[in-house]
């Protein structure tokens, strides 16, 4: 399996999955170029993913879907809400393909889960073959179904989206920090820590992401992160994901 992370954050969202032969896009949330130029580093060719998968409608994750769209013809996968909420998603309806429980492509098995999030339908994705890599990102609260998600996954990719303490301080106006705080928003990075004490196998990596460039540290939602985890005597690899992506892993 490979999981890459192309970019992270309020600007743009896109992680590459590779799993048993199957090639996944999660998010295009930065420019079809980036994406390209990105997938090529790996030396994958944008015409060979098998599909996009998309979370939801927000524009740091369909960014570069409408050029995508436009120049592989990819199948584009998502909840009938998210579909429906794309803004300008008419130009490329012949592509998507409606999504409401588990699907198998080639032979992985990709399941979709709800999250809370102020978007139509949001939701995250665990993809399941050889290994098992879960993607929970743009939630303001880790549900039961998001935990059960996460269990048993060798790479997590987990919100950490702020520090609680940062963003009440901080310059953001309040209606704009109480969408955040709310459970619709985002979660913040000891949110996501509690989330992986309860994690009753230990995954492999995680990769704490969508931090907030305004109220998060790479620094400081990893160091919060430990610290909770070693407050229950936990050690995890964790690495955070900058906005410009890079981080990624191969097992
Ligand atoms: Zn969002
Ligand atoms: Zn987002």
């Amino acid at each position: 399996m490979q999981v890459s992370i192309l970019a992270s954050g309020s600007k743009g969202n896109s992680v590459y999955v590779e799993l048993d032969g199957t090639r996944l896009l999660i998010d295009a949330g930065i420019s079809a170029a980036r994406i390209t130029r990105s997938l090529r580093d790996y030396g994958v060719e944008p015409q060979s993913l098998d599909a996009v998968l998309i979370t939801h409608e927000h524009i740091d994750h369909v960014r570069g879907l409408r050029t995508l769209a436009k120049q592989y013809h990819l199948p584009i996968l998502a909840t009938r809400g998210t579909l429906a909420a794309i803004d300008g998603g008419a130009a490329f309806e012949d592509d998507m393909r409606g999504i409401t429980d588990a699907f198998s492509i080639g032979d992985v098995i990709v399941r979709p889960f709800a999250i809370s999030h102020d978007a139509a339908d949001p939701c995250g994705f665990r993809i399941e073959g050889s290994y098992c890599c879960t993607i929970a990102t743009d939630l303001g609260v880790v549900t039961e179904t998001v935990q059960e998600a996460m269990e048993g996954a060798d790479v997590l990719v987990l919100e950490a989206n702020h520090d609680a303490d940062l963003l009440r301080q901080g310059s953001y106006p309040w209606p704009l920090k109480r969408r955040i705080l709310s459970n619709r928003g985002h979660l913040a990075n000891g949110d996501a820590a509690w989330a992986l004490t309860r994690m009753k196998k230990h995954p492999r990596k995680v990769y704490l992401a969508h931090l907030s460039e305004e109220n998060n540290r790479p620094s400081l939602a990893r160091d919060t992160v430990q610290e909770i985890l070693a407050s229950r005597g936990m050690t995890l690899d964790i690495e955070s994901c900058l906005p410009e992506g890079g981080a990624g892993v191969v097992m």
